[in-house]
């Protein structure tokens, strides 16, 4: 590839470059990887909640070879020179010394996302893109339904301790075991429940249950609703029917699909949606 320097303008990404400061097993089936992140000049900790895209190394690349790639176009690389790219959630930003936290589910190295997470260690690097704005932008419901498997923890997490401290509502979490369960502040009265669903590869319906036997409440509805893309599906669906609840209080998302890689489970949404419209 040319040098920095000759890149066309036009051409260029501001993809970020990302250093691992440190990893820890958050949980037994999620890592924590702590990265500084100097070049966010313009980040702060309202995106933390919020999605972006992970740029994955290629085997063996320098950081400065890497550094390249992640600043041009993904036109203009060759299929072998165009970085994997996984989308995760700002779990915590600290401007003070820049750094953010990314919260991976570990499931094993089939994954090059979850596999870069799992072999990083102090000096590994990755890109990044964005991040986007958080997905729930403003807290103004009598009521929030927050549902979360372990792949939108993060997001979850981060949406409920942004809540104001008067907030009301229930939360339902699936995890593989009970040591998941994570400790992060929550408004008094948040109901905070953990369901165990120890093979994710597995569909589960636990979620729709609780769904289907909630005291649903009178006036404002707002979700956050996030996890695999089956259950995703059949929870929207019922709220569709049962809750008609407006478009602008709904969160709700696939995050990944049992069985695909996420660039398949993209065209899946992409078929999915152009089914209903
Ligand atoms: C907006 C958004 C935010 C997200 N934020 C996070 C986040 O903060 N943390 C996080 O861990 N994930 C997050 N995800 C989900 C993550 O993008 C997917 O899990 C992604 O597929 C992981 O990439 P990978 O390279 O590890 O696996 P892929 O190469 O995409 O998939 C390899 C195999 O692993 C399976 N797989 C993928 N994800 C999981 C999983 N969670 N559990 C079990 N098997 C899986 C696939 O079905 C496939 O068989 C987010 C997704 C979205 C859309």
């Amino acid at each position: 590839m040319n040098s920095l320097a000759k890149i066309d303008p036009q051409k260029r990404q501001s993809g970020h470059l990302l250093t691992v400061k440190h990893v820890k097993n958050l949980t037994p089936n999620m890592l924590r990887v702590t990265l500084h992140c100097p070049s966010l000049t313009d980040m702060d900790s309202s995106r933390q909640g919020a999605h972006c895209k992970l740029l994955i190394p290629q085997p063996e690349i320098s950081q400065e070879a890497f550094r390249q790639v992640i600043s041009v176009k993904p036109s203009e690389l060759s299929a072998d020179q165009r970085p994997i790219r996984r989308t995760y959630t700002v779990r915590h930003f600290r401007k003070k010394n820049m750094e953010m936290d990314i919260d991976f589910v570990n499931h094993g190295d089939e994954g090059p996302a979850s596999s870069w997470a799992r072999h990083a260690i102090p000096g590994s690097f990755i890109g990044l893109l964005g991040p986007a704005l958080p997905k729930i932008k403003e807290f103004y419901a009598d009521w929030y339904l927050v549902a979360a498997d372990m792949s939108a923890l993060p997001l979850a997490a981060a949406t409920i301790e942004a809540m104001p401290k008067d907030a009301k509502g229930v939360a339902i979490f699936e995890i593989t075991t009970a040591a998941d369960k994570q400790i992060f502040e929550a408004p008094e009265s948040f109901e905070i429940n953990w369901i165990l669903h120890s093979n994710p590869h597995k569909p589960s319906i636990s979620q729709l249950s609780f769904f289907k036997n909630l005291d649903w409440p009178k006036g404002i509805v707002q979700t956050c609703i996030a996890g695999e893309s089956g259950l995703i599906k059949q929870l929207r669906h019922y709220l569709n029917t049962e809750k008609d609840l407006p478009k602008k209080d709904t969160y709700i998302s696939g995050y990944w699909k049992i069985g695909l890689v996420e660039d398949e489970h993209r065209t899946w949404k992409n078929n999915e949606s152009n089914l209903v419209r």
